[in-house]
């Protein structure tokens, strides 16, 4: 531990991941989860989702193995591996978690929640106060002591349901979330495969876009101007 560089207390390492392009960061403790032994705190990194085109989908196929790629989950893998690289020159471990290992190692939403980071919507998901649902988390594993955050004070979903009225399939409602009945479901029922089916949309010839109307219908952030490269590119 005497290698490790001064630079990485808790405020320098989130000032590292804001300037490593991630809208939010903030920290758990290992105390609250059940990761392995030289993990001792997880560094919690959301990326804002202002556009649709984050949920943008690409089917690749290569070498007998088939794979949908999402753009905003192949973005935060890219950038959690770049600051795991970074903290690691400066003498700590750390590893990024892919997509696939946030599923089975972290609960994103309990991390994202305990971090301080959002509140738990009636839609289901994280809801930041900035960014509303338009957001989504990766995580960097390390070894390094961090002083974890608290989970926010106030609950500022509305509990106006639009997301439930935005759902055409009643996966959400009063009695909470039925994955069965999602059309993003990732092992859908034949009957949802169906309805899938019906609903995907084709942005580009080899994109698609899943339902994601519980997250564009929250008014919660709803309003915050996204600048895409051909706005900026004359400024
Ligand atoms: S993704 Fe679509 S189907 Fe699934 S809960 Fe959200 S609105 Fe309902
Ligand atoms: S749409 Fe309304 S009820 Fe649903 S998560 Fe947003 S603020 Fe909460």
């Amino acid at each position: 531990m005497d290698t490790i560089s001064k630079l990485l207390d808790t405020a320098s390492v989130k000032r590292l991941a804001l300037a490593h392009g991630f809208d939010k960061v903030g920290i758990v403790s290992a105390e609250d989860f059940d990761f392995p032994a030289r993990v001792h705190s997880a560094i919690v990194l959301g990326c804002a989702t202002l556009d649709e085109a984050y949920d943008y989908e690409m089917y690749i196929q290569y070498q007998g193995q088939r794979k949908w790629h999402k753009a905003i989950y192949t973005l935060l893998e890219a950038l959690s591996a770049r600051l795991a690289y970074t903290l690691r020159q400066e003498g700590c471990r750390a590893e990024h978690l892919t997509f696939e290992d946030s599923i089975s190692v972290i609960d994103l939403k309990k991390a994202a929640v305990l971090a301080g980071l959002g509140t738990l919507g009636l839609n289901n998901v994280v809801v930041n106060k900035e960014y509303g649902p338009r957001i989504r988390f990766g995580t960097v594993f390390t070894d390094l002591e961090l002083e974890p955050d608290r989970p926010l004070d106030d609950y500022y979903c509305s509990s106006c349901t639009i997301c439930w009225g935005a759902c055409l399939t009643w996966a959400l409602g009063p009695n909470g979330f039925d994955r069965s009945r999602c059309i993003a479901e990732f092992n859908p029922t034949p009957e949802m495969l169906e309805r899938q089916r019906q609903m995907l949309k084709f942005p580009t010839p080899v994109t698609r876009l899943q339902c994601i109307s519980c997250l564009t219908s929250c008014p919660i952030g709803k309003r915050l101007p996204v600048e895409m490269w051909f706005d900026v590119r004359n400024k």
